[in-house]
């Protein structure tokens, strides 16, 4: 038995979407490579992706996933409202 877990995307094409993704608001689906369908990705490939970018919950665009704060809000968007 193996214990590695099902992924259908390897570390280069995880990489390569993340730099798709970044700085659009394009769904996953739009970027993925030729052959690979949105419904074959797993919880792998996910966190995977999530290790780089993550998508701002208030706006809608992908930044890189330092720059997401605990509430799933880019900087921009966690910027206190106070006028
Ligand atoms: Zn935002």
């Amino acid at each position: 038995m193996s214990n590695k877990e099902k992924r259908a995307l390897t570390d280069a094409q995880v990489h390569e979407l993340a730099g798709d993704l970044i700085g659009t608001c394009d769904d996953i689906d739009e970027c993925l490579p030729e052959g690979i369908t949105f419904d074959k990705l797993t919880h792998v490939d996910f966190s995977l992706l999530d290790d780089e970018v993550m998508r701002c919950e208030v706006c809608g665009w992908w930044v890189e996933s330092g720059l997401i704060d605990d509430e799933g809000k880019c900087d921009e968007c966690a910027e206190p409202d106070d006028e």
